[in-house]
């Protein structure tokens, strides 16, 4: 069966995404215009500096509050720092003109960070496969102003060599 078109780039963000050195998470992006590949990219650190897999990860610690069947709770969280994220490189290898009425596919949903500067890049669609839960309440009410669509491929399943990869 032929792929559709948001099969076939979410596809290609989760090849991309296996490029990332980073253990704790592995994201891809890529930039589409009018159904044309203009930009891959996945988080880890700048080049020329030890990435995740040499150096390990930078491990930040934080309390946060998370909400589970509508409870907030406190939980400490580690995060790895060391990476620029997946969205944040896209937006530093593509051009603005590039991206002026485009589409990001990205395999994970994108943080409060990455949002926000996809918000003011140009994009006006952002696909999403994995939820990221920390911050989904806010992203999703700034994509409604900010009139982005913003929608999450839920029946998506990715190719299976990519799925080693993942982590849970
Ligand atoms: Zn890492
Ligand atoms: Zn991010």
């Amino acid at each position: 069966m032929r792929k559709d078109w948001d099969t076939y780039f979410m596809d290609i963000a989760h090849m991309v995404s296996t490029r990332s050195r980073c253990p704790r998470r592995h994201v891809g992006a890529v930039l589409v215009q009018g159904k044309k590949l203009l930009g891959t990219a996945y988080n880890g650190a700048p080049m020329g500096v030890p990435d995740c897999s040499e150096a390990g990860c930078m491990i930040s610690e934080a309390v946060e509050i998370v909400r589970v069947d509508g409870v907030e709770t406190m939980v400490k969280k580690q995060r790895c720092i060391r990476t620029i994220h997946a969205e944040q490189n896209l937006l530093l290898f593509t051009d603005r003109a590039d991206r002026e009425g485009s589409t990001v596919y990205v395999t994970d949903e994108p943080c409060w960070t990455c949002a926000n500067m996809l918000a003011n890049s140009g994009v006006v669609e952002i696909v999403y496969h994995r939820s990221y839960l920390k911050d989904t309440d806010k992203v999703h009410e700034m994509m409604g102003q900010k009139g982005i669509i913003f929608r999450q491929l839920q029946a998506y399943e990715p190719p299976r060599e990519t799925v080693a990869y993942e982590i849970p």
